[in-house]
């Protein structure tokens, strides 16, 4: 058998042939959970994780959850213990950071299309706005008057450079996201005059990239423009939001990221900056990084079906709960995600060809294309590894109506 396998690190335990999730067998797991399909995502993998990041990147770099990664309330407490920041995107996302103790000066907020009311919750909370244009810059003004608070703001720029081979990239060019960065100057001589507390620059290039030069390098080129940026700021930089980008291997061939080589960097460019802007804390904002290897979606083997010479093992779960996997989560080409049969984990030469598949009617219901795997029976758990990002809050759920997926945070 000649395919391509999967390098991405199994960070689960295999025990018997049983995929181990928290210390329990994905059966003896579905069994507590009551129902097929779902989400399990391991506490002590989301805390190793931040550990290895904290061992490998300067001390005075400040770590911030993107919690549009994966806003399960239950990991974005456990989060909250571990972190120094979240960045939220929505009125949804405010809300469920807000029941968590994190100090409201280290939770931002983000994201287009910010409306007054999301933006009146966020300033009465105190948070820092991160100002995606002009005419949020005139409504906080104005809703920081009408309560009597000084709204907390940053400037979102829009660089003019961009993270090099990101799955998505956010920056560079005409985007929707942020001030456009030779228009930064003129705004921030503009908030002079404005009741405002500036707080800093968000600065976020891109994400899923696996390229430590390629980070290295857009940190390089953030650092520089937020010094030369801070010349004309109303305020000494308090805080400065590098992005982040760091991605996870998710496809065959795709070697995980050196995280050692992009902090040793990072403590080579960082003195200079911490020189220019001395009263700045250095924020790296990471979503997919700290929960997605933590997570694992499990649904169960409806049929093992036939077709002209093709096998194909029909599911409960799919794409309506499990996008980004089908391939239609912003891929241009569709890959396997790392898919195990989790009790029947195969030896290398007791795989067989299949193809998982959903209960919707749609050939896109694809959850692995001809992957060797281990010799399912009807009744058996599907495994999707590399779940714990974009998987249930990024997936269609509504669509074809079949009931949803639940999750569960083990360990
Ligand atoms: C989506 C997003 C992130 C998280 O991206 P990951 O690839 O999950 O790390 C961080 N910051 C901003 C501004 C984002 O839009």
């Amino acid at each position: 058998m000649t395919a391509i396998r999967h390098t991405a690190p199994l960070a689960f335990q295999i025990h018997d042939n049983q995929l181990m999730i928290g210390g329990f067998s994905a059966e003896r797991l579905a069994a507590r959970v009551g129902q097929t399909p779902f989400y399990a995502y391991d506490r002590d993998l989301i805390t190793a994780r931040i550990a290895q990041l904290r061992a490998a990147l300067p001390s005075a770099i400040q770590l911030h959850y993107a919690i549009k990664a994966n806003p399960m309330p239950a990991v974005v407490q456990h989060l909250a213990q571990l972190i120094d920041g979240f960045d939220v995107a929505s009125g949804g996302e405010l809300k469920t950071v807000l029941d968590t103790p994190m100090s409201p000066l280290n939770i931002s907020f983000a994201g287009p299309a910010k409306n007054k009311t999301e933006l009146t919750q966020a300033i009465a909370a105190g948070i820092v706005i991160n100002l995606e244009s002009e005419r949020e810059l005139r409504i906080v003004t104005e809703i920081g008057a009408a309560l009597c608070i000084q709204p907390r703001v940053a400037v979102r720029v829009n660089p003019n450079f961009e993270l090099k081979s990101s799955g998505m990239k956010m920056s560079g060019g005409a985007k929707q996201f942020g001030i456009d960065a030779e228009r930064v100057p003129f705004v921030l001589t503009e908030m002079r005059a404005l009741n405002l507390e500036f707080v800093g620059f968000h600065i976020f290039s891109g994400s899923q990239n696996l390229r430590a030069e390629a980070i290295s390098e857009a940190q390089e080129q953030t650092l520089a423009l937020a010094v030369r940026l801070a010349q004309n700021a109303p305020a000494p930089l308090r805080s400065l939001n590098l992005g982040g980008g760091f991605g996870i291997p998710y496809f065959p061939g795709e070697q995980p990221l050196d995280l050692t080589a992009v902090g040793e960097r990072l403590a080579e460019l960082l003195p200079a900056a911490q020189r220019e802007l001395p009263d700045a804390e250095f924020v790296i904002e990471l979503g997919r990084f700290l929960v997605g290897e933590a997570g694992v979606y499990l649904c169960r083997v409806i049929e093992r079906k036939w077709s002209r010479g093709q096998l194909f093992l029909v599911t409960d779960g799919g794409l309506h709960q499990h996008l980004a996997a089908s391939g239609n989560f912003g891929q241009v080409i569709r890959k396997n995600y790392p898919v195990v049969v989790a009790n029947r984990i195969h030896a290398a030469n007791e795989s067989e060809l299949a193809s998982v598949v959903g209960p919707l009617c749609t050939p896109l219901d694809l959850l692995a294309d001809k992957m060797p795997l281990g010799h399912a029976q009807e009744g058996d758990l599907i495994a999707v590894l590399q779940s714990g990002a974009y998987g249930l809050s990024a997936s269609p759920t509504a669509f074809l109506g079949h009931p949803t997926a639940i999750e569960v945070l083990v360990n």
